[in-house]
């Protein structure tokens, strides 16, 4: 579709260049699908970023030799989803990153041809800030941390899962670009379930639901798609609840090392490429009902962790979401039980012997994607 709005394209990735109505360009899956950028209004120019030459995948190690992933903003859906595929990632045998396995079905919950897959970005996706986002749904479960590079030359960090505020509704201010995405290693050794619903087989995901094992004792469970922003919890046994330090408030400071970043290309015109992507949108972004997508982010993020027990861990995330999804791809009441039902089933996974109040769940994968485990 054309986007009528815009009278230039730059290749550009230097947020010091951008001006108010500009849009930051991608894959261009959703500003050329909808016509205008969703997330700001009508555009007048595009500053294209898929010639800024950033890496997509990164390993680093820092001075203790702990490993972490940096994912380019840039990085397309298919660069991730091969990651998958790769037997020494960062250098250390795919067995002992089970986070890993992770990737697959988040990436088939992104419910497109390989065309989109090999166009639209990570960044771009975490930017549109959809609730069946399902880059979102994965940074979130691996407590990732974004870099934003702002117009005033400066940089920041925040936690994806409270960059992501409401549907189509970040916090990124204007002008703000996601350089990358970093997930500690941490993340990706620990042991995770994944459980995700839709109305149809392989449709827009109305409930995701990842859970990553802690310890042998307690896991963090991220929620997205049935909720208007994501929302973790920490689960833990009973003796265990009153000691797990709360999950960071969105303005807490992040002690993250420093990592090199590529200086971006200068400016230049783009030649205007035709390019049409035809994708049913009616409902994709739901009615927006501002106050309520984070009316329950202070009670999620200022408590302790939830005891392991299903009345328990269902009572806190009925307030945690404060209101249910509403959209054609399912109704909040339905998406809340489904996310009761996939709850239980990952404590019961993650959690065998621990949690209680989830004997029926236990065995039973409800969903229509299954997440492959690698074996040692
Ligand atoms: C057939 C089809 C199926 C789809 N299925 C899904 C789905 O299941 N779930 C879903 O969530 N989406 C879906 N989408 C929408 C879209 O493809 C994804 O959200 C995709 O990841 C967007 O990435 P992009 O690079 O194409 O973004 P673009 O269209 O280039 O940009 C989208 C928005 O993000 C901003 N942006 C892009 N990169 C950055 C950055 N680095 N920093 C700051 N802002 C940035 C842009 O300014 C714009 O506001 C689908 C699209 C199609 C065509």
């Amino acid at each position: 579709m054309d986007v009528t709005s815009v009278d230039e394209v730059l290749m550009c990735a230097d947020p010091r260049e951008w001006r108010v109505g500009d849009s930051w360009l991608a894959g261009g899956t959703v500003i050329y699908s909808y016509g205008t950028d969703i997330t700001r209004g009508a555009p007048r120019r595009l500053l294209d970023i898929t010639g800024a030459g950033w890496q997509p995948l990164t390993w680093h190690r820092d001075a203790d030799g702990a490993l972490s992933l940096e994912i380019a903003s840039t990085c397309r859906i298919a660069d991730l989803r091969a990651l998958a595929d790769d037997p020494t990632p960062g250098g250390v045998m795919r067995a002992e990153l089970p986070g890993l396995d992770l990737i697959p079905p988040v990436c088939d919950s992104f419910v497109a041809s390989w065309k989109i897959w090999h166009v639209s970005t990570v960044g771009g996706n975490v930017a549109t800030a959809l609730p069946a986002g399902p880059m979102i749904s994965l940074l979130t479960a691996w407590d990732a941390t974004a870099l934003i590079l702002r117009p005033d030359g400066r940089r920041r960090r925040a936690r994806v899962a409270d960059l992501v505020v409401g549907p189509a509704k970040t916090r990124l201010g204007y002008g703000e670009l996601i350089r990358s995405f970093l997930v500690p290693a941490e993340s990706l050794r620990q042991q995770a379930a994944f459980r995700r619903i839709s109305l149809t087989e392989r449709g827009r995901s109305a409930a995701l639901l990842i859970g990553r094992r802690t310890s042998e004792q307690s896991l963090r469970l991220s929620v997205t798609a049935s909720v208007f922003r994501p929302v973790m919890l920490d689960i833990a046994a009973d003796d265990l609840s009153a000691g797990i330090p709360p999950i960071p408030a969105a303005d807490a400071p992040l002690d993250i090392p420093p990592i090199p970043i590529a200086d971006a290309p200068p400016a230049r015109r783009r030649p205007t490429v035709a390019t049409s992507a035809g994708w049913g949108v009616g409902g994709q972004v739901g009615r927006r009902r501002g106050e309520s997508a984070v009316r329950g982010e202070s009670v999620a993020r200022g408590s302790r962790a939830v005891r392991a027990d299903a009345a328990a861990w269902r009572t806190a995330i009925d307030v945690a979401a404060g209101r249910w999804y509403d959209d054609i791809h399912g109704e909040p009441e339905w998406r809340r039980r489904m996310t009761h039902r996939l709850g239980d089933e990952i404590l019961a996974e993650l959690l065998p012997g621990v949690a209680t109040g989830v004997d029926d769940a236990v065995g039973r994968v409800t969903g229509d994607l299954r997440m492959e485990r690698t074996t040692a």
